[in-house]
């Protein structure tokens, strides 16, 4: 009976518990019942090759019981009664010879080295850190070896504290896959990066920071794309501004109300509309107290507004609405964001001129946190967290082949490896499965 439900292997005997180094093994006899395979190679010209003995090799397999699983493989070996070579008998259909493994063993761990961290994905299936590390390095550089970017339409870039350095990272804006990532962000090393890739007209739009390195390579790369400034780097300028604001505010009062205040600091930084009413009637109560908070507040949540405008004119006519309406008190703490207002106008109100309004937000979410997480994983350097990071959240390998071998009850198949969705990653980094 095939219960093993191998290709060409039997079990040949009834399994065994078996104590080995200390440790429980579950072994299970196998062959090429009844009858062995031809030799897996002719040896000479003569080739006259007569059954010899047998020899009893250990093959790993996926768990049956809770304890590793080993295949005691029984081996045919031919003798040339020419040339006096021994060979094997062939036996591919199931067995990798190199890492002494069945292929769907193998698959399972490989894939496992890709969705979970190393040893995790180690203690579940029983073997050691250093095998998984070093299956994953095979798989890897196979998957990877004529990878490719394809440029997206929609092409973020952005850059992550990531091993300990800035990372540059690009993305596929409308599918959240992530394309690939340099070791550092430089202009020339973002640069060669694209200049290496082909179908650049491909690129539509070009979301970025604000950062003039991004702007060169749109320019001399991508000179037809949309360049758009990410949303996000622009609020945030408004939020630094209403914090500077309130910190100077705050030096001005008496101990008291300096404590209760910087107690409450971050509902200055929230939306107004998101907030829940009882915190609207705390701030309220606050902003009536202190006119020049009131001041920073509104302006800041009108500038947030301005992305709210359903076209370019109308954003860009709030903007000059609000930059010649400020108050002269609140100008010194909002300058770094109308200095920037100023030097990257186009690029910024560029963001009004597509139906769909990208921005870098996905990408934006992991900074800081991944970070905590792979300085914690064993293993892991820049180059193996640059293959993960593609093999798991770029297009390299179909989604439902890593949700299928999960096995983990706590994943939702549709969810995973949906590139940089941000709810899947952020519970795959809470998890420690990064
Ligand atoms: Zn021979």
């Amino acid at each position: 009976m095939n219960w093993l439900n191998l290709k060409e292997l039997r079990a040949s005997a009834e399994p065994q518990i078996v104590e080995r180094k200390g440790k429980q093994e579950y072994h299970i006899p196998v062959a090429t019942y009844p009858h062995p395979n031809p030799p897996e190679r002719i040896c000479c010209l003569a080739g006259v090759l007569k059954r010899h003995d047998k020899v009893k090799v250990r093959y790993r397999d996926r768990r049956i019981e809770p304890m590793p699983t080993v295949l005691i493989v029984e081996r045919q070996r031919y003798k040339c009664h020419h040339c006096g070579a021994i060979v094997l008998e062939a036996m591919d259909a199931d067995l990798d010879h190199k890492w002494y493994i069945t292929h769907r063993f193998k698959r399972e761990l490989q894939l496992a080295s890709v969705k979970r961290n190393f040893q995790d994905a180690a203690n579940l299936n029983g073997v050691d850190d250093s095998y998984i590390i070093r299956l994953f390095d095979e798989f890897a550089t196979e998957k990877l070896e004529h990878y490719h970017t394809n440029l997206p339409e929609v092409l973020g870039v952005d850059e992550n504290n990531l091993l300990g350095g800035m990372r540059f990272v690009a993305a596929d804006l409308e599918t959240g896959q992530i394309l690939d990532l340099l070791p550092v962000r430089t202009e020339a090393a973002v640069m060669a990066f694209f200049a290496e890739l082909h179908w650049k007209f491909y690129v539509k739009v070009f979301v970025q920071d604000m950062w003039r390195g991004y702007r060169n390579v749109a320019e001399q790369m991508f000179p037809k794309a949309l360049n758009i400034v990410d949303k996000f780097h622009v609020v945030r300028m408004a939020n630094d501004g209403m914090a500077d604001a309130r910190k100077w505010y705050q030096t001005k009062l008496e101990n008291e109300d300096r404590r209760s205040l910087k107690n409450k600091h971050r509902m200055f930084l929230a939306r107004w509309d998101g907030m829940h009413s009882t915190s609207q009637d705390t701030l309220a109560e606050i902003l009536e107290d202190h006119p020049f908070l009131n001041d920073a507040y509104v302006w800041k949540e009108r500038f947030y507004m301005i992305y709210d405008s359903a076209t370019r004119a109308e954003a860009e006519k709030e903007y000059d609405r609000l930059v010649a309406t400020m108050p002269p008190h609140l100008k010194r703490f909002y300058r770094p964001l109308t200095t920037s207002m100023k030097n990257w106008q186009p690029q910024i109100f560029n963001h009004f001129e597509m139906p769909e309004r990208w921005t870098n937000n996905m990408t934006e979410n992991l900074n800081g946190r991944l970070n905590q997480i792979n300085s914690m994983a064993r293993g892991m350097t820049f180059d193996r967290f640059r293959k993960k990071a593609i093999l798991r959240f770029g297009k390299i390998i179909p989604n439902n082949e890593l949700a299928v071998y999960s096995g983990d009850p706590n994943d939702d198949p549709r969810q995973i490896g949906f590139g940089w969705d941000v709810s899947t990653l952020e519970r795959a980094l809470k998890n420690g499965r990064f």
